[in-house]
């Protein structure tokens, strides 16, 4: 009991400092950029759902490729949820003094690494096995 063994490689708060603020600046230029793909998707759906007819497009060829850029925009969407959802995560991480530390081994995530992808939770070792695994 005691000492948590998985923090021990996190950053003070005061060396988490920098990365603080570069979490809130990525969360809030991703919120601006989520309302805007949500809101151009959305858009699209609803005026389709209208029903009006005489706004259609006439070609197939345009609705084709109006439809591969609403789910675009929607792919994107989702892909960027995520990416918020770790933001979060690590600006909560930041204020329990949990933040650097790899989730999977502990070890301290390097500085080069953070300053890269702020808002990572592994160290390069254990993303890399990661990556393998999901590929595998
Ligand atoms: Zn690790």
């Amino acid at each position: 009991m005691g000492s948590t063994r998985s923090s021990q490689g996190a950053y003070s708060k005061s060396e988490a400092q920098p990365y603080l603020e570069k979490l809130k600046l990525l969360r809030s230029r991703m919120l601006g950029d989520t309302n805007y793909l949500a809101d151009s998707a959305l858009k699209r759906t609803r005026s389709e759902a209208a029903g009006d007819l005489s706004k259609m497009p006439i070609h197939m060829a345009d609705i084709g490729s109006d439809n591969y850029e609403q789910e675009f925009s929607l792919n994107l969407l989702a892909a960027e949820q995520v990416t918020l959802a770790e933001i979060d995560s690590a600006l909560a991480r930041i204020e329990s003094g949990e933040y650097g530390a790899c989730v999977e081994c502990g070890q301290r995530i390097k500085k080069s690494r953070l300053n890269a992808i702020p808002f990572t939770h592994y160290c390069i070792d254990c993303a890399s096995e990661r990556d393998q695994e999901s590929r595998g």
